[in-house]
């Protein structure tokens, strides 16, 4: 190690709702992550009060993380021993508890639906509009927050979508849209759609999905003028269907452009898509977040979803669209580029900016202190 090296105590992080299929995964994200370390677990009525272990139907390969499993999952009292949270909690209970968990000083770092189009939270994706954490201080203000707030992340089609569409935003400008999502199961969460309904079958409707995916974009690709927040205004028409697939949402997009672009340029403004010197630090980023193939049958699930460790959107098959301009196909992981990873890149962009505090000195911090990239 560099002698260089800075030591700092990593930030305790919570997680609640981390007994389900997006908490899970953040659990496992945390177990050996440079910045972070997971002190606290939150759910249900179901579930507080029992051991991790015992709470949680754990549902991915590798075990449960030891310092996960002996953890007492608690319930959603404002109180639990760490510096921020992560919230992975179904919509129902969402939308309060992140307030109340706001308000009580904690940065909350949340995946649910319930307060990303408000006119004072930030809906991030770093590599598209980290500019939009501007709207913190007035968030706290609005709200009298003190020293905690809400940054959200986008819904999972959304996620990888807006990766993609974000350089050619930028290159070209873009005027309407028109998707069709095929997506995965696994963005139902847990026990989700039963198999007797997806088993050999497509279901051509997913609850608020579409409303999602016309609303989000225009925020994330918006900017953030000092007030409110300025939409796109991208025309867009979303199609949702859930498919028979375990992970990976693969999406079919038409598009105008404001400028006339060849396919070549387009392709071009994809592949070098790359991130800023500020997102190369954070441990979660990937260099390059658009993956292009060239293949005439990729991007598929089972083959791409993994892309830059899950983080890339992989796009293929851009060509001329006869009705539009061009068109592409688009995958990205669910549960990683569209939940749970996510939320670690948000959380590692705040704590790059300086917007975590450590609200006590934790005890893990004399055992073995990390060099931090920062
Ligand atoms: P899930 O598997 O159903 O997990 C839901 C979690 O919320 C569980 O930990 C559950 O705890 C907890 N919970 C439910 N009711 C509660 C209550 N009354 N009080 C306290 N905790 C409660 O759902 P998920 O797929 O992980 O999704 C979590 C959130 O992320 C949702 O808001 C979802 O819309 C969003 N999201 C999901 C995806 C995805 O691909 N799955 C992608 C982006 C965003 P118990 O186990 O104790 O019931």
């Amino acid at each position: 190690m560099s002698p260089k090296a800075k030591f700092v105590p990593k930030f305790r992080a919570g997680v609640l709702g981390a007994t389900g299929i997006v908490g899970q995964r953040l659990v496992e994200l945390l177990a050996d992550h440079p910045w972070f370390e997971l002190t606290a677990v939150a759910a249900s009525e179901r579930s507080s009060g029992k051991k991790y272990s015992e709470a949680v139907k754990w549902h991915l390969h590798e075990p449960i993380p030891p310092a996960a499993a002996d953890l007492l999952v608690k319930g959603l009292e404002p109180t639990l021993d760490c510096d921020f949270v992560f919230s992975a909690l179904d919509s129902s209970v969402a939308g309060t508890a992140e307030e109340e968990f706001a308000r009580a000083g904690y940065p909350v770092v949340s995946n649910s639906k319930n307060h990303r189009m408000a006119p004072d939270v930030p809906l991030l994706i770093p590599e598209v509009n980290a500019s939009h954490l501007d709207a913190i201080p007035v968030q706290q203000k609005n709200r009298g927050y003190g020293s905690g707030f809400i940054v959200t992340n986008p819904n999972c089609s959304t996620a990888g979508l807006v990766l993609v569409l974000k350089p050619l935003a930028d290159a070209f400008g873009l005027e309407k849209m028109f998707v069709v999502t095929m997506q995965a199961v696994s963005g139902a969460g847990y026990p989700g759609v039963a198999s007797l309904d997806i088993l050999g079958n497509v279901i051509p409707f997913i609850g608020g999905e579409e409303e999602k995916m016309e609303e989000e974009p225009q925020k994330l690709l918006g900017h953030w003028d000092g007030a409110r927040f300025v939409e796109a205004g991208l025309g867009i028409s979303a199609h949702c269907n859930r498919v028979p697939v375990e992970n990976g949402h693969l999406e079919c997009v038409s598009l105008s452009l404001k400028k006339v672009a060849t396919l070549r340029e387009v392709r071009e403004a994809l592949r070098s898509f790359t991130v800023s010197d500020e997102l190369a630090t954070l441990p979660t980023a990937v260099k390059n977040p658009v993956v292009v193939l060239e293949d005439e049958n990729r991007p598929q699930p089972r083959r791409d979803v993994n892309a830059g460790n899950g983080m890339a959107a992989a796009v293929g098959r851009v060509r001329e669209c006869p009705l539009l301009d061009v068109k592409l196909t688009l995958l990205s992981h669910n549960l990683l580029r569209g939940a749970a990873g996510a939320a670690l890149l948000n959380a590692e962009l705040l704590a790059a900016r300086g917007l975590f505090r450590r609200s006590r000195v934790p005890a893990a911090e004399s055992a073995e202190p990390q060099a931090v990239a920062q």
